[in-house]
């Protein structure tokens, strides 16, 4: 349902947690977030509830500079602590949120497992964890492998992916659901939609359907599912807030 995340130089759970909020006016029935940093590998914290029941759950030592977030509202599974967002892949190397319906998950989960990966939810948004982390597996960027992952699916998505291996972006990828980069200075923050974002910057790009972003904390290169570069100008919001 709300989809954020930040990459830049700061801790990115206040962001993210603050952004969800804002979100919550859409409704929802839990909340996860994840973030990557130096230290190496993805925390994760995820409820079943409120934001502010996930906000209670995050330690001190929850720290990173790379995180997604996510408010979830059921399609595929019921709303329970195990089918929140963020899902991650069997190494806990890829962590994925996910706005929208996964129509083949059935289909991708079986081939999954026959190759191994054990799933942990009930949901469709957990194939691509998987499917992201075998693309990822071979090496290279993990745009690619998003990519080559999305390219199996059927259905609609805005998601934002993590990468441990890669904490130095975020990908993200829209099709049929909302996704919103915008632009700070030495940070990038992204939401499902502009008002999770407006009081951190004025500067958008609004993701096109079948478009994708690797998002740094300097920047970001938009492009398609066949891999052209998209040359987008961000948009000023000028909403009173
Ligand atoms: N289909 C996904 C699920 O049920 C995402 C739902 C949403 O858009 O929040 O977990």
């Amino acid at each position: 349902c709300g989809i954020v995340a930040y990459i830049g130089p700061k801790d990115a759970t206040p962001f993210l947690l603050e952004g969800l909020a804002r979100l919550e006016y859409r409704g929802y029935d839990s909340a996860g977030v994840a973030v990557a940093g130096r230290t190496g590998g993805i925390k994760v914290r995820k409820v079943k509830g409120r934001v502010a029941d996930l906000a209670a759950e995050i330690p001190a030592r929850f720290k990173g500079t790379t995180g997604i977030g996510h408010t979830r509202w059921a399609t595929h599974g019921v709303p329970s602590d195990a089918n929140a967002h963020p899902h991650l892949d069997n190494a806990e190397r890829i962590a994925v949120v996910h706005n929208g319906i996964i129509e083949n998950a059935d289909e991708l989960r079986a081939r999954l497992a026959a190759d191994g990966a054990v799933f942990r939810s009930e949901t469709d948004t957990e194939v691509l964890a998987h499917l992201v982390a075998a693309h990822a597996a071979e090496g290279g960027e993990l745009e690619d492998a998003v990519r080559a992952a999305l390219g199996k699916v059927v259905g609609t998505y805005g998601i934002a992916v993590l990468d441990a291996e890669q904490p130095d972006r975020v990908v993200v990828a829209r099709n049929g659901s909302p996704i919103v980069l915008g632009i700070g200075e030495k940070e990038m923050f992204v939401a499902s939609d502009v008002s999770a974002l407006v009081r951190y910057t004025r500067q958008v790009v609004h993701l096109e359907d079948g478009e994708l972003a690797t998002v740094r904390a300097d920047g970001f290169r938009t492009f398609t599912e066949d891999a052209r570069t998209t040359h987008r100008q961000p948009s000023t919001v000028d909403w009173e807030i």
